[in-house]
C-alpha cells in the first residue's frame, strides 16, 4: 500500500510528539547483552540504576528466590561452565572444574549469611544491620574465572549490592558467558537487568576506569600482588585477595600413605590453579623417603634427572623469577613433553626433590610441579614453611597427629586457612565443613569471603522504649 504526503506528515507530526518530553540521549547509549557491556562507564551507569531499584523495590523473599534460581539455571549449564574455562583459558582439568563450580553454586551463602546485631538496656533498643555498599567493582583472576564470578554475585546480590566485573583478559569468554547465565537467570526470577555486568574488552585500563569510578563504593580484587595493590590504593573500601605459596608439612608422627594421597589430590587439583593448593612440601628427613615411594603410587611422575630438572626450571620461571605464563595450568603431561618425556597415560603430577631455595619452592608456580624439600626435623620443617609461604598468610597444609607440632605450627605460619590431615581443598569446604569462596581475603582480613563481607554496618538506635528485660 502506497503513502501519500498526508499520511507521511501526519505519521511524522505523530513521532515528533510522542517524543517531546523524553530524554533523547539516552537512545545513543548502549543496550546490554545479558549484562554485557562494550563500555565500562556505561555498564558502572547500568549497574547503579539497577542496584537502586534492587534495594527500593525487591525484598530479602526476592533475594532468597533470585539466588535461587541463579543456582538452579548455573547448575543446568555447570557442564558448559567446566568445558569453556579450560577452552578459553587453555588451564586446568575440565573434571576439576566442574566439581569448583558445582561447589559454589552449591554452597556459596546467601541471604542467611545477614545477621544483624543488637544491643538492649535501660536505655532502649540498638540494631546493628548490614546493608549494601551500592555498586561494588570486582576484578576476576583467570584461575578461577567462572568460579569467582559466581561466588562474587550470589554473595553481592545476597547483601544488597549490584556488581561490575573486570575479568582477566584471558578468560573473557567464559567471564561473559556466566555473567549471562547469571544475568537470565535474575531476570527468569522477576529480578532487576544489569544487577550482575561487565565489560567485553576486559583490560588493565578497564580494571582502572571501573576502580576510580565514583559511583564505585566498593573494590574486591582477586588476583595476584598487582591488583590487590592498586585496589589497596585507590582510597575507597576495598577488600584484597591476593597470592599464596601453600607449603604442606609433614612430621614424623603423620599417616604417611594418607598424607602423600591428599598431597597429590590437593597439588594437581585443576592442575595446581587454587591459590590455596600445595605449592611446596617440607618432610622431616626419617619419613621423607617413605613419603615419596607413597606419591609415586598416586599417578605422579618423579622426575630425578638433574639435567632435566634445570631445563624445567628454566622453561617454566625466567631469569628475574617470574613464571611462563605458557605452563600455568597446563597437564603434567604437557609439561613432562617440554623436556622430552613422554607419557603413555595421564599424570596428575610431576614431583622433583629440591634444595630449599630451589626456584620451584619459592615460586608460586600455579603448574602440577611439587617440589619436595627434606628437613631435619620439625623446627626447622616450621621454621622453612613460614620462610617460603612468604608473609601472604594465604593457606597451609600440615599431616600429623602431634597436636603440640600442628598448633605451633597454625600459630607461627599466622595463614587464613590451615588444614591439617587433609587436600588443601577441605580448606574451601571440600570434603571438610564450612563455606566455600573463590575470594580469600588475607590482606585486609576478611578470610573467605561471603555476603556479610560485602555489607556496610549501619546502627539504629531506639532510645527509652523496647528493653523488656
Ligand atoms: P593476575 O594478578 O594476573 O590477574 C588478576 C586480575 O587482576 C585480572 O582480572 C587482571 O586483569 C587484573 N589485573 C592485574 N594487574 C592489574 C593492575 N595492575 N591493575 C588492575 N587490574 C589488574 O592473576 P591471575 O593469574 O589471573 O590469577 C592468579 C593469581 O591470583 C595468583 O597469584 C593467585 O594466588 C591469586 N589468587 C588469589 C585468590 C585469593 O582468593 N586470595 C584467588 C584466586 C587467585
Amino acid at each position: 500500500m502506497e503513502l501519500d504526503k498526508m499520511d507521511l506528515e501526519q505519521i511524522v507530526n505523530l513521532v515528533v510528539e510522542q517524543l517531546k518530553g523524553e530524554d533523547t540521549s539516552s537512545y545513543c547509549k548502549e543496550e546490554s547483552k545479558n549484562g554485557v557491556f562494550n563500555n565500562m562507564n556505561e555498564a558502572i551507569e547500568k549497574a547503579y540504576i539497577a542496584q537502586k531499584d534492587f534495594f527500593k523495590n525487591y525484598n530479602l523473599e526476592d533475594r532468597r528466590r533470585i539466588i535461587k534460581t541463579i543456582r538452579k539455571e548455573l547448575m543446568e549449564d555447570v557442564e558448559l561452565l567446566a568445558k569453556l574455562g579450560v577452552e578459553d583459558t587453555g588451564m586446568g582439568r575440565y573434571e576439576d572444574k566442574l566439581k569448583k563450580n558445582k561447589l559454589v553454586i552449591e554452597k556459596t551463602p546467601g541471604v542467611e549469611d545477614l545477621n544483624s546485631e543488637v544491643f538492649t538496656g535501660d536505655n532502649g533498643l540498638t540494631l546493628v544491620e548490614l546493608s549494601p555498599y551500592g555498586v561494588i567493582g570486582a576484578i576476576a583472576p583467570s584461575t578461577n574465572p567462572s568460579e569467582t564470578v559466581i561466588c562474587n554475585s550470589i554473595g553481592m546480590i545476597a547483601a544488597g549490592n549490584s556488581v561490575v566485573f573486570s575479568p582477566h583478559p584471558g578468560a573473557k569468554n567464559i567471564s561473559m558467558k556466566t555473567v549471562e547465565l547469571i544475568n537470565k537467570a535474575i531476570e527468569k526470577a522477576g529480578g532487576p537487568k544489569n544487577l550482575v555486568v561487565t565489560t567485553s574488552n576486559p583490560s588493565i585500563e578497564n580494571a582502572e576506569i571501573m576502580m576510580k569510578h565514583e559511583k564505585i563504593k566498593m573494590i574486591v580484587a582477586t588476583g595476584g600482588p598487582g591488583v590487590v595493590k592498586s585496589a589497596l590504593s585507590q582510597g575507597k573500601k576495598a577488600i584484597g585477595a591476593g597470592a599464596g605459596n601453600p607449603p604442606a608439612v609433614i612430621d614424623e608422627t603423620a599417616d604417611i600413605e594418607k598424607a602423600a594421597r591428599d598431597i597429590i589430590a590437593g597439588c594437581s587439583f585443576d592442575n595446581n590453579l587454587p591459590c590455596i593448593a600445595e605449592k611446596e612440601v617440607i618432610v622431616v628427613d626419617s619419613v621423607a623417603d617413605y613419603l615419596i615411594f607413597s606419591m609415586n603410587k598416586n599417578n605422579v611422575y618423579h622426575l630425578k634427572d638433574e639435567e632435566k630438572i634445570d631445563k624445567l626450571a628454566s622453561m617454566v620461571i625466567d631469569k628475574n623469577g617470574r613464571i611462563n605464563r605458557k605452563f600455568v595450568g597446563k597437564d603434567a603431561k604437557v609439561i613432562l613433553k617440554a623436556v622430552d618425556i613422554e607419557c603413555e597415560h595421564d599424570v596428575r603430577a610431576i614431583i622433583v626433590e629440591t634444595e630449599k631455595d630451589h626456584p620451584f619452592v619459592v615460586t608460586e608456580l600455579m603448574m602440577p610441579i611439587l617440589p619436595i624439600v627434606r628437613v631435619k626435623d620439625i623446627d626447622e620443617a616450621i621454621k622453612l614453611a613460614v620462610e617460603v609461604e612468604q608473609g601472604n598468610r594465604h593457606t597451609a597444609i600440615m599431616h600429623s597427629k602431634n597436636v603440640d607440632n600442628l598448633s605451633r605450627f597454625a600459630r607461627e605460619i599466622e595463614t587464613t586457612i590451615f588444614v591439617k590431615n587433609a587436600p588443601s581443598f577441605a580448606g574451601l569446604g571440600f570434603g571438610g565443613e564450612g563455606y566455600p569462596t573463590f575470594t580469600i581475603a588475607g590482606p585486609t582480613g576478611e578470610g573467605l569471603t561471603s555476603a556479610r563481607s560485602f555489607a556496610r554496618k549501619r546502627r539504629c538506635s531506639l532510645v527509652g522504649s523496647f528493653s523488656i528485660k
